[in-house]
């Protein structure tokens, strides 16, 4: 039944930074498709629980500052204790540094880096090892960037994260895919977030921004939901190693 096609009930996704912005817009959706959260990041999930619960399923949050790759691997095992299982990983925590390119400094990179793109490739590492030992099939997906396709200003190691993100996501497809373990990634556009603060401030840089958007408008977090409710699906299960863009269009411009 097409309805089934888009079904999460019983399934768990574990969701990185979701106390806030894109991240908790797509734990509402994946809870609002059926399926149990495990609601990982460095801040107070409140605000996220109360929603998944509202929705009637269950969320399980789980503190973890994901600037140091060597915690993947437990956030992966406490996921899969709290929760019994595990099918789908959202890596969507990430930092942004802005500076010119000609004073940008080595921790800048390094942090940026770190957060956006090695731990995000040992939390896929962790959780493909977790599905293979479970034996059954799961989904990740990668929050990528307009910045995994176009070259950005003021944010070298941003762009270079997000590209090295939608490359990594498609070795990771060409690796496991034949094992029933699907990764994909989303490339949101310019959306209203936290990420965001900086450049909505900047009037003049707002107003362009804007003015070559087709859809007409800065997203949201809950746009970025339905891409990741059919990337989490069934319906997506012949889908591997793609980065989708959700951008209001602003990539055809
Ligand atoms: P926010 O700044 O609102 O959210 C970022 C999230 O990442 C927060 O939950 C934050 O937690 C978490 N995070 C950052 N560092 C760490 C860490 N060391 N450990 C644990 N959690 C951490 O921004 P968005 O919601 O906009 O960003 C979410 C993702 O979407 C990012 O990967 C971003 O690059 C990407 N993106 C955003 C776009 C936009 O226009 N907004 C466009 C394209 C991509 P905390 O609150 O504790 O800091």
């Amino acid at each position: 039944m097409a309805t089934d096609l888009f079904n999460l009930s019983g399934k768990v996704a574990i969701v990185t930074g979701a106390n806030t912005g894109i991240g908790q817009g797509i734990a509402v959706a994946l809870a609002q498709a059926g399926a149990d959260v495990v609601a990982v990041g460095r801040s107070s999930m409140d605000e996220t629980q109360a929603q998944i619960e509202a929705l009637g399923r269950r969320c399980y949050p789980l503190k973890a500052d994901l600037s140091q790759a060597k915690v993947a691997g437990e956030v992966i095992a406490q996921a899969r204790q709290a929760a019994g299982r595990v099918d789908i990983l959202v890596n969507n925590a990430g930092i942004i540094r802005r500076a010119d390119s000609i004073d940008f400094t080595e921790e800048d990179w390094d942090a940026v880096m770190d957060t956006n793109l090695k731990t995000v490739f040992f939390l896929c590492q962790a959780m493909a090892r977790q599905l293979l030992a479970d034996g059954h099939s799961g989904k990740i997906i990668n929050i990528a960037s307009l910045l995994s396709f176009q070259g950005g200003i003021r944010v070298p190691s941003y762009t270079a994260s997000k590209s090295g993100m939608a490359g990594m996501t498609r070795t990771l497809a060409n690796e496991w895919a034949a094992k029933g373990i699907a990764v994909n990634a989303i490339a949101p556009g310019y959306l209203a977030t936290n990420n965001t603060d900086a450049l909505r401030a900047d009037e003049t840089r707002s107003r362009e921004i804007l003015g070559r958007i087709p859809a007409g408008r800065w997203g949201v977090p809950s746009d970025i939901g339905g891409a990741a409710v059919f990337l989490a699906s069934p319906a997506s299960d012949y889908v591997h190693g793609t980065t989708i863009a959700v951008d209001g269009g602003w990539l055809g411009r």
